[in-house]
């Protein structure tokens, strides 16, 4: 009988696993798992009544570097994407121009290396500065758990479902590594601890669209320090990057990010962190910083619980570590997903291939 392949969690990571594993010559039996109705993970679009498209999760895909493009291109290609697929072109305002709200105004965020040589207000310094400041900043020397030493027993090639178990040659991980880590085997108690402590934060994400509205501005959208505002994170201009999706009549659609210490403290607290709340700090945000002081025509509102994975302090230590340890056990498991190497939607297909790649014996990197 042919192996079987289990892949955990059906949002981008585990789609492109299962993809990469099913294309192989002799593909072994995969079978993906997902614990919600629907697969897709964090990405999400939801059409409004006039046709508009509405982005719940990523809006963009920024392919990283030539390898990126080429991978994701050609996934698009060989799914048979090529026109569905909206382009951004290099010169586009929404490629060109991000802004940052500082001091009740919007500011052009340099582009370019002149740019970042150059003192533009309203910042002080060149922003080359300040990014070469924390790329030499000596790394933090919190110590990482030594998951070598822990259990010495294997994890059972076996994966739990509530009421029934699958048996399986081997499990590709491709949810948070959190959840995960609360479905691993007393005997991997130690690779679990390890696990548990990559965190993640929580994102209200609201989706506002304007009749007869213009922004003030073109451009990708504009980021808010904490100094600003401590919750509101930034606002993505949707109409400019994908007009195309504006609906009939067309709307104009913007979306605004809350999270930051202030969701933080509301969670902590255990507040009641109702639609109406972000709804009304996400109004008055698109109100100030954009002049957007009309009712929204169509609003939606979500929170993202635990969404966007954070690479503390002693992130790839505790990474290498867990990889030596499942190499060192031969634990039929690879880890792929948000959780470890990168959040943006490019970087999570990369590890789901990755992954495939290394279940397969084929060379990861080709
Ligand atoms: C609001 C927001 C905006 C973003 N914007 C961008 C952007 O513009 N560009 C970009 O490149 N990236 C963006 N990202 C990041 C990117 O979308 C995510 O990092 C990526 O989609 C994560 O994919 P994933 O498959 O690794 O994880 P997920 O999407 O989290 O998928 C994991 C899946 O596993 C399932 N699951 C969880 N636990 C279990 C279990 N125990 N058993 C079975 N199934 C389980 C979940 O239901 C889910 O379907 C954004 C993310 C968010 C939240």
């Amino acid at each position: 009988m042919g192996r079987t392949v289990v892949v955990l969690g059906g949002g981008i990571s585990g789609l492109a696993a299962s993809y990469h594993l099913s294309r192989a010559p002799c593909p072994p039996k995969v079978v993906l798992v997902e614990g919600s109705e629907r697969l897709g993970g964090w990405i999400r679009s939801v059409r409004g009544p006039d046709g508009a498209v509405f982005e719940l999760g990523p809006r963009g895909i920024r392919p990283a570097g030539v390898l990126g493009a080429r991978t994701l291109l050609m996934q698009v290609s060989e799914l048979g994407l090529d026109s569905e697929v909206l382009p951004v072109r290099g010169d586009h305002a929404a490629a060109q121009n991000r802004f940052l709200y500082v001091g009740g105004a919007l500011h052009a965020l340099p582009s370019g290396i002149r740019g970042l040589l150059r003192p533009s207000p309203p910042f002080s310094k060149p922003l080359f500065w300040a990014g070469l400041k924390e790329l030499t900043t000596p790394r933090g020397k919190d110590p990482d758990e030594t998951v070598h030493s822990f259990a010495e027993r294997r994890l059972g090639p076996e994966v739990s479902l509530g009421d029934s178990n699958l048996e399986a040659d081997h499990i590709i991980s491709a949810i948070p590594a959190s959840a995960l880590s609360k479905l691993l085997p007393a005997e991997a108690a130690p690779l679990a601890r390890a696990l548990s402590t990559i965190t993640a934060v929580s994102v209200a994400v609201v989706n506002l669209q304007y009749r007869g509205a213009r922004l003030p501005v073109q451009g990708f959208g504009h980021l808010v320090p904490s100094s600003e505002d401590p919750g509101i994170l930034g606002i993505v201009y949707d109409s400019v990057a994908f007009p195309e999706q504006d609906g009939s009549p067309p709307g104009l659609r913007v979306t605004v990010m809350l999270g930051g210490s202030w969701l933080q403290t509301l969670e902590a607290r255990g507040s009641v962190l109702s639609q109406e709340l972000f709804q009304k700090e996400a109004e008055k945000a698109a109100a100030t910083q954009l002049g957007l002081k009309e009712p929204p025509s169509h609003c939606l509102v979500h929170l993202h619980k635990n969404c966007i994975p954070q690479y503390t302090l002693g992130h790839w230590q505790k990474l290498e570590s867990a990889t030596q340890f499942l190499a060192a056990q031969k634990l039929p498991l690879t880890l792929a997903g948000a959780s470890y190497e990168g959040v943006a939607v490019n970087d999570c297909i990369e590890s789901g291939r990755q992954a495939a790649a290394r279940v397969l014996g084929t060379e990861p990197n080709s």
